[in-house]
């Protein structure tokens, strides 16, 4: 957790902001992951909503230890351009919507892989800015918008997320996005403050109103 954010490659222009999660955003996480554990001989049971216990040895379906599933996820994020594809219609909304906004990425994943996420971005045409860190979201988003009097808006799965950036910048607009999994049924709900997206169509709507108005 002490890597610095490197903002330096962030150039924002004088339109509005969209900050957007990756995994299970723009690209499939947890049905891709399943597959990669399926293909190791390991087992994931969607019983909470969390990977460390909920992964099971198909050998004698006892949870794998927390460290191995965590080395897991390292794994897969190593081998993610062979399993990851996008979310939904995450790519062509996603260049409508840079036509008229500033968008970054900013993924919760160790700075390391960023090269690997970068290439598999650029191979969809998603050639936004790609920032990977597992800090606090709000203080990067506060850090890269400042104080400018632009709108800014902020997609995300995890309700954690939200909580951050609603606390260090709570002048972005709020969308939660998450896919339909037995696992996500038993996810943390968002506050009134975040509006709920079923699908990116739905992203589209909200952000197109929150673009137009000039804060
Ligand atoms: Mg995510």
């Amino acid at each position: 957790m002490s890597e610095i954010v490197d903002l330096e490659h962030v150039r924002l222009t004088q339109r509005p902001l969209l900050v957007c999660d990756v995994d299970d955003v723009v690209l499939e996480f947890l049905l891709p992951f399943e597959g990669y554990l399926t293909s190791l001989g390991h087992r994931l049971v969607q019983r909470s909503y969390r990977l460390h216990g909920n992964i099971l040895s198909t050998l004698d379906d006892r949870p794998l230890a927390d460290d191995v599933v965590s080395q897991l996820i390292l794994d897969f994020f190593a081998a993610q351009e062979t399993w990851q594809t996008p979310f939904g219609d995450a790519v062509h909304t996603l260049k409508r919507l840079g036509e008229q906004a500033d968008i970054v990425f900013l993924t919760a994943m160790p700075p390391r892989f960023t090269e690997i996420r970068r290439r598999l971005l650029d191979s969809l045409d998603l050639t936004f800015p790609l920032l990977a860190t597992e800090r606090p979201k709000g203080p990067v988003i506060r850090s890269m918008h400042g104080d400018r009097q632009l709108p800014v808006a902020f997609i995300d799965d995890m309700v954690h997320n939200h909580h951050s950036v609603a606390e260090h910048v709570p002048e972005c607009l709020l969308v939660h996005l998450m896919p339909q999994t037995e696992m996500h049924k038993h996810a943390p709900k968002p506050g009134p403050n975040v509006l709920q997206a079923s699908d990116w169509r739905d992203v589209e709507r909200h952000l197109l109103v929150h673009f137009s108005q000039q804060e």
